[in-house]
This record gives C-alpha cells, sequence and structure tokens, in this order.
C-alpha cells in the first residue's frame, strides 16, 4: 500500500491511534481540538441536533484544511457523521446546519437543545463565542504546561476539598468563631428565601434602601436583585459584565464572564440606550469609561455593599474575593455596611491551602497567574460593620448524594464551559439556569430534577471538562450519572427511551448489528427521498445520509494489518 495520511479522530474514550500504529505506511494527523467530539455520541446528534451539526461541520472544514487521504475513527457514527455534513455541504454551501431550523417555546423542563439552535442562528455571536472561549482554553493550557507541579496541584485541590467537605461542620463552627471574635456577625441561611430575608433585614434596620453589589453566583442562584426589587430596594452590579446584563435584562450566561456572549455593538447600542453614550464607538476603553462614569456615583454614594466569596478560611475567619477590575473592593470598603453571601462549601482550612486554590484559579479561568485582585477581608474597618451569611440552599442535600457530592469541591473557574464543544456553540442562556455548562448540568438538577431534566442530554461526554477540572470532579461521569437518575424517576422522553432500548438490543449484539446495518444499507438504496428526509427524522435537517461502504472496515484491517512475523521483525 502507497503512504496514506490520516487524520485520526479520537475521542477521550477510543484509541485509534495504537490500531493504526500497526498498519505500514501511514502517517497520523489529529484533528485539532483532539479531545472534541464530532457530536454524534449516543442520541445526541438528533436531540442536539443543531449543536451537532455545527461540531460536524468545524471538523470537516479542519479536515478540509489537512486535506487526508482517509480520516478514521473507532465509532463508525463518527464517519457517517462527517460525511453526512460532507454531503449535504456539496449541495448547500450556505451555512447548511441552519437549514429548516424550529423555534419551542417550551422551557418546562428547559429545553437547551431548542434554545441552542436559536442561538446558532446568529453566526456572529455564535462564531465570536466559540473562538473567544476556546482562546481560552489555550491560554488555560499554555499556562498549566508553565506550572511543573500543575497535575500535583490539582490533585491536592481536589484532596483538601474532599477534607473539607468530609470535616465540613467543624470547619463551619470554627469559622463562625473566628469571624465572629474578628468583628463579623455571622448568619445562617438554610435556603435562598432566608438568605434574601436576612440582606432585606440587614437594609430595613438601617433605611437603606439602595445597595452596589459585586458579582456573586449565589446571589444570582437566591435570585436576590428581584428579591430586592420589589422591596423597594435599588441594586447596582459593580461588575462590567454583570452590569450590562443587568441593563440588557438578562442573566449571566458565563460565571466568570456573565456578558461574554455580547460584542461591543451590543454593549455600545446599550449603553447608548441606557446612558446616552456614543452609539458607534465601540472602543472597549471608551464603553469601560461610560460604565465608570455611571457606576462610580453609585458606588461613592451606597451605604451597604455586597460581594460573594471566593474562599472562606476557617482557622482566620477571613473572605477571599478574587476579582479583575477592584470592583469587590469599592463594593466592600466604600459604603458602611459589607455583606457577604457564601455558599457553605467555600471553606478552605487555612491560608496554606488557599494558596493551591489561587495558583490553580486564575490559570485555569483565563490563563492569567492571578487575577488582579485577590482581596482578604477579616473584619469590619472602623465604624463599619460586616455580616456574612453562610447559605445552604441544597448544599447539605448534594453533600449527601454518594455520586453527586464532588460537585461541592467546584471553586467557579469556568474552565468546563471554556472547553466544552456545546457550550461554545449554544451560549450559556439556552441552558436557562443560573449555572450553565458542565458544571450546570451536574447542580441544576438538584434544585430541581424535572425543570432540568434535559440538561444531562446536552453533552457529547467527551470528558474534556474532566480534563480541564483544576479540582478534579468527574464531570462527565456525573453528567452521566444524572442520565442514569433521570431514567429511574422517569424524566426521559418516551421517544428517547425506547431508541435507546433498541439501540442497546442491537448494538450489544453482533449479528442483529450486523443485520441492521445491511438492512439499512438496502433500505436507503430504494427509500424516495421524503420517506428518508421528514420531520421525524432530525438527522437529516443538517446532513446527508452518507452510500454504504463497498468494504467495511473489518474486512480493510485484515488485509492491511501486519503479520505476526512482521511485527516480530522477521
Ligand atoms: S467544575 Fe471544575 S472546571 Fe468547572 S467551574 Fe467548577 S472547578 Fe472549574
Amino acid at each position: 500500500m502507497a503512504s496514506m495520511t490520516e487524520l485520526v479522530h479520537d475521542p477521550v474514550f477510543s484509541k485509534p491511534k495504537a490500531l493504526l500504529s500497526g498498519v505500514r505506511g501511514v502517517q497520523i494527523v489529529d484533528f485539532d481540538r483532539i479531545d472534541e467530539c464530532c457530536g454524534f455520541g449516543g442520541t445526541f446528534s438528533v436531540t442536539e441536533e443543531a449543536v451537532a451539526a455545527k461540531m460536524g461541520y468545524d471538523k470537516l472544514a479542519f479536515m478540509q484544511k489537512a486535506s487526508p487521504d482517509c480520516i478514521v475513527s473507532s465509532d463508525m457514527s463518527c464517519l457517517m457523521h462527517l460525511q453526512g455534513c460532507a454531503l449535504r455541504q456539496k449541495q448547500d454551501s450556505i451555512s447548511p446546519y441552519r437549514r429548516d431550523l424550529e423555534r419551542s417555546i417550551t422551557m418546562s423542563p428547559v429545553n437547551q437543545a431548542r434554545n441552542a439552535e436559536a442561538f446558532l442562528e446568529d453566526t456572529v455571536h455564535e462564531e465570536r463565542l466559540d473562538k473567544l472561549l476556546w482562546l481560552l482554553r489555550m491560554r488555560r493550557d499554555a499556562a498549566a504546561r508553565q506550572v511543573p507541579e500543575w497535575e500535583e496541584l490539582r490533585t491536592l485541590a481536589s484532596d483538601i476539598k474532599e477534607h473539607t467537605l468530609t470535616n465540613l461542620s467543624d470547619y463551619l463552627i470554627e469559622f463562625e468563631a473566628q469571624a465572629t471574635a474578628n468583628g463579623v456577625t455571622v448568619h445562617w441561611a438554610r435556603d435562598a428565601h432566608e438568605h434574601n430575608q436576612i440582606v432585606c433585614d440587614l437594609l430595613a434596620e438601617r433605611q437603606i434602601s439602595t445597595l452596589v453589589k459585586s458579582k456573586s453566583m449565589l446571589t444570582e442562584e437566591c435570585e436576590l436583585r428581584p428579591f430586592l426589587e420589589t422591596r423597594n430596594i435599588r441594586v447596582t452590579e459593580t461588575d462590567l459584565g454583570e452590569r450590562i446584563q443587568q441593563l440588557d435584562d438578562q442573566p449571566p450566561s458565563h460565571i466568570v464572564g456573565p456578558s461574554i456572549h455580547k460584542t461591543t455593538k451590543d454593549v455600545a447600542n446599550l449603553f447608548a440606550k441606557k446612558y446616552g453614550s456614543d452609539p458607534n464607538n465601540e472602543d472597549a476603553a471608551y464603553l469601560a469609561g461610560v460604565m465608570r462614569e455611571n457606576t462610580r456615583p453609585e458606588i461613592l454614594n451606597a451605604r451597604a455593599g455586597m460581594t460573594g466569596a471566593n474562599f472562606l478560611i476557617a482557622d482566620t475567619g477571613g473572605v477571599i474575593v478574587a476579582t479583575n477590575e477592584g470592583n469587590a473592593e469599592l463594593s466592600a470598603h466604600t459604603p458602611s455596611l459589607h455583606i457577604v453571601s457564601a455558599g457553605i462549601e467555600k471553606l478552605v482550612p487555612n491560608m496554606e491551602s488557599l494558596a493551591v486554590f489561587i495558583r490553580l484559579l486564575a490559570r485555569s479561568a483565563t490563563g492569567e497567574a492571578i487575577t488582579q485582585y485577590t482581596s482578604t477581608f477579616r473584619g469590619p474597618r472602623e465604624g463599619a460593620a460586616m455580616h456574612v451569611i453562610l447559605v445552604d440552599n441544597g448544599r447539605s442535600s448534594r453533600l449527601g448524594m454518594e455520586r453527586f457530592w464532588h460537585s461541592l469541591k467546584c471553586i467557579r473557574c469556568a474552565a468546563c464551559m471554556n472547553t466544552c464543544p456545546v457550550y461554545r456553540r449554544s451560549g450559556g442562556l439556552s441552558y436557562g439556569s443560573t449555572y450553565m455548562g458542565p458544571i450546570g448540568i451536574i447542580m441544576m438538577p438538584t434544585f430541581d430534577v424535572r425543570k432540568y431534566s434535559e440538561l444531562p442530554f446536552a453533552s457529547i461526554l467527551n470528558g474534556s471538562c474532566t480534563n480541564v477540572c483544576p479540582v478534579k470532579i468527574d464531570i462527565h461521569e456525573q453528567i452521566y450519572g444524572w442520565r442514569e437518575v433521570m431514567e429511574e424517576k422517569g424524566q426521559i422522553q418516551t421517544v428517547k427511551k425506547q431508541a435507546m432500548k433498541i439501540a442497546d438490543k442491537v448494538l450489544s449484539n453482533p449479528t442483529l448489528y450486523q443485520i441492521a446495518t445491511t438492512s439499512m444499507s438496502t433500505a436507503l438504496d430504494v427509500l424516495p427521498h421524503f420517506a428518508i428526509y421528514n420531520r421525524l427524522n432530525a438527522w437529516g435537517k443538517h446532513r446527508d445520509v452518507p452510500e454504504a461502504a463497498s468494504e467495511t472496515f473489518h474486512e480493510w484491517y485484515n488485509n492491511h494489518r501486519l503479520k505476526a512475523n512482521e511485527v516480530l521483525g522477521l
């Protein structure tokens, strides 16, 4: 056989390269984004057909640049997917994966797939988000390579979290005692309502009707802002991205960059509408200036400020907040009342353990060595007050879930979101939830199984999220675990359930598999076009079903594999 270039599609769970290393004259070229699937896996390419098609077309674009002699995967369905995309592309050179899109406004349970389709229609935003997030993933990889002990740090961080969560009640009591000794008032909130009421009462006692607030996913989780606003308290977000989302009446779409899905043009238009600034000036420095001019007076006049907490230090009672804008420091230091909202899982034992997380956090999030501002708040300033609200809101129950408690180790770096091929092409708002992307998929069902029953299927299970997680959460295993829970709780759509039952029978039985593939190939030859391409065939919306090859891979491999004497060099 002549020399041949093979492009290897190598999802985490398959090792075709090892197999091919025993074939003469083969030069192997990896796909870019090697740990990203083409999006075919299981029922994904049907239930999330728009996202899956986009992933397939992105792979195809790389293939066209690399121009290999053939592509190889251990999974025949991946090849079928890519071939299907290639066939459709020949017929339709204009965004084939966007044809015949249908939208649904059904939001209960959240229909992430339909929301993702809507996002994919907007090519400008979708392509920008994908590129930007992948750049963050690349920067994270580069930053990790600069730290020789990176993997040891990840293991250590995971172990520290495991130890702290295992002894959580002790560390919580220690934190409370230390913080109280520092002059901080510590409150305990069982749920979101208690948390919101505590904040409301603290403000009411002082007759405060305005609050400045730095970014905090926990306050989003508790829906604090609407709670306060309906009680005539004006809340001003001080984080640029969060403020943009507030002005646009949207929740955050990313846990680190709340408005990461927006372009500077979007922001210029929004600020022009809300602040009367120049809609044609998209310069980022100008826009930051507009935000500063309009938010600083609010901060300077505020009598109460709120921050979240990245970490709580048990043995000092300290609260650690990391930001890139310094807005948390302004929110905490300027007013005379500082309220901290912190989930109980934020505890670490001491400053020594904190150092491990600080080294991992920014590198995982943005590829920077450290966030611009990492502050420790230990107690109130003279004449001021500091309150810390320790919030449970379902965390204790999650801690008791044998399979899912690991998600409490999360330090909210968003690396799993940046690397997730589904998130990058769907946008965070498509998840319809406070936490989105892989971490959202494993957290949100703990709040509401029914509402978020579809989220565990918004994943290709390629394990990229697990690979990058700085605290080694087995994210893709947990996503799979949640699928099993949905099945046990009867939350899987009947069509999907039946399809999986049939697939299980066929794929686990070689004879049935042979019969199915042969009859499918015959059916494709004889069935009329409308019988194959119709509303029932979501897969066919964006791809053409390829013709069956004249020679199977097994036949080809048997003809070309090295003989035993050749392997031994005899
Ligand atoms: S699950 Fe891991 S990667 Fe994802 S946000 Fe949390 S710590 Fe970061």
